[in-house]
């Protein structure tokens, strides 16, 4: 059950926002979806409310490019303490 829910937020986020990816416009189908995810904009994968005001759909490529320069970068040059 709890392992659903992951999965849930994904398929709420693109019921909500849309097969479309919020930065780069381009838009998806059924077939190619997989390469839409879901980006957590507070960079915490355990938020997830329910009107989708945390997530955005990005494509595997903008995902990656907002994680490079925003905060994963600022995660990974930070030790964990
Ligand atoms: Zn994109
Ligand atoms: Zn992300």
């Amino acid at each position: 059950m709890r392992n659903r829910n992951e999965k849930n937020y994904r398929e709420a986020s693109l019921k909500i926002h849309g097969l479309i990816c919020a930065k780069c416009a381009r838009e998806f189908t059924h077939k190619n979806r997989h390469l839409l995810t879901v980006h957590h904009k507070d960079g915490n994968p355990g938020n997830n409310p329910p009107d989708g005001s945390n997530w955005e759909n990005l494509c595997v490529y903008c995902h990656d490019d907002e994680h490079s320069r925003g905060l994963l970068g600022e995660y990974l040059s930070k030790d964990t303490d």
